[in-house]
């Protein structure tokens, strides 16, 4: 019979197991098959030496005869053999009644597949929930579900060892299958029922979560159910699955290039973002330029980002730029005359026209102009939308 070792590593799988004699029985006669993907526990019946057979025999002629990948049938005629191999045997020692349970598992990658008779368990932790797989083919079960105990009453009742299905009496006997998709991070137990009659699932599942070597979650186990009492064999096999490590890093590739999209993606968001919100900024604003000896009025601001210019020609004024004042004409020739809108510059070149038209210049306030800042340019500006002539040049010379 295949013996566990120390944690091995083995087509993505990593376990760990134990088998233990426990407090009070003279024998150990639950059996245990470790030889990925196939995992089984066989717990023996019909007194001495015949439950050591009958489980020895069992996992035997299970491990050679269970299908090398995830085929729950394949898995099943498996058991169905090593049913007949207990009958046989049984048959040839002379001893009625000798039987097992069996709980058989194949896992690979992300596929489980599962045979069961009798009262042995396969649970799996996942996501850090403990589900029981299996249903146990008992008289407790069967009473739990007609609703006549409950689970706390069949832990202690006195007809609790009784199973309803086995390896060994029944030729037509027939193992309930059960394939399950499973996950990396899952963990898979196998047990008998030593464990789950010492120990209750929530503390079992307490255990499978807080202890991550396989090996060592399965000797806290068994030496809990010791602990509490250790009135039966108890055996566990603890299983970690890594999953479909193919799919995992695609998925994980396909994460990344996700990732990759989406920052991409926002860091373009962004740059737009900001040249929308400079070219906005810039094209709110207006200047006043000498065009071929004409005011014009320029809208945006008089400078270029990579060759670009970021103002465009609103209009020509017909507004000579030798008629106004010198120092005004002297800032346009040299430069322009920054205004905080369109509004804004069309409002000075209003009150030039004005100033023709009362027959004089524009005033020497406009050279008072402080042209050092655009504050200055705001507040003239907002002289000009009031209606003022002379004192509407407000600006800032570029
Ligand atoms: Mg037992």
């Amino acid at each position: 019979m295949p013996r566990p070792s120390a944690n091995r590593v083995h087509s993505g799988t990593m376990f760990g197991s134990r088998t233990d004699i426990g407090c009070v029985r003279e024998h150990n006669e639950d059996s245990l098959v470790v030889a990925p993907p196939l995992y089984a526990v066989a717990d023996g019946m019909g007194g001495h030496a015949a439950g050591e057979v009958a489980s020895e025999v069992a996992v035997r002629s299970l491990a050679e005869n269970a299908p090398s990948t995830v085929d729950s049938e394949g898995l099943g005629n498996a058991v169905m053999t090593a049913n007949y191999a207990v009958i046989n045997a049984a048959q040839e020692k002379g001893r009625n009644g000798m039987g097992t349970t069996m709980t058989a598992a194949l896992l690979e990658r992300d596929k489980l597949a599962i045979a069961q008779v009798g009262d042995s368990r396969a649970y799996l932790l996942h996501q850090g929930t403990l589900q029981q797989i299996t249903r146990d083919h008992s008289l407790m079960a069967d009473m739990i579900e007609a609703g006549e105990i409950t689970p706390e009453e069949a832990r202690v009742h006195p007809q609790r060892s009784v199973i309803t299905r086995a390896l060994g009496s029944d030729p037509d006997m027939q193992p309930d299958l059960y394939e399950i998709n499973v996950s990396a991070g899952d963990r898979l137990l196998l047990c008998s029922d030593g464990l789950t009659t010492m120990l209750e699932d929530s503390e079992i599942e307490k255990i499978l979560i807080r202890t991550r070597d396989p090996q060592r979650c399965a000797s806290i186990l068994v030496n809990e159910a010791i602990a509490a009492g250790g009135h039966d064999n108890v055996t566990v096999i603890v299983v970690d699955v890594e999953g479909d490590r193919e799919r995992q890093v695609k998925k994980t590739k396909r994460k990344g290039r996700a990732w990759a999209v989406v920052i991409v993606l926002a860091l373009i968001a962004t740059v737009l973002g900001v040249c929308y919100g400079a070219y906005t900024y810039t094209q709110s604003t207006a200047y006043l330029a000498d065009e071929n000896g004409k005011v014009a009025v320029y809208q945006g601001v008089p400078d270029t980002v990579l060759g670009i210019s970021l103002s465009h020609l609103d209009h020509v004024t017909d507004v000579n730029v030798d008629d106004l004042q010198p120092g005004v004409s002297a800032r346009l020739k040299e430069g322009v005359i920054r205004a905080d809108s369109l509004d804004a510059a069309n409002s000075l070149v209003d009150g030039y026209q004005e100033d023709f038209a009362a027959g004089k210049k524009p005033t020497a306030e406009a050279e008072q102009l402080d042209a050092s800042t655009d504050a200055a340019a705001s507040s003239s500006s907002a002289d000009a939308s009031a209606g003022s002539t002379s004192s509407a040049q407000g600006g800032t010379l570029q």
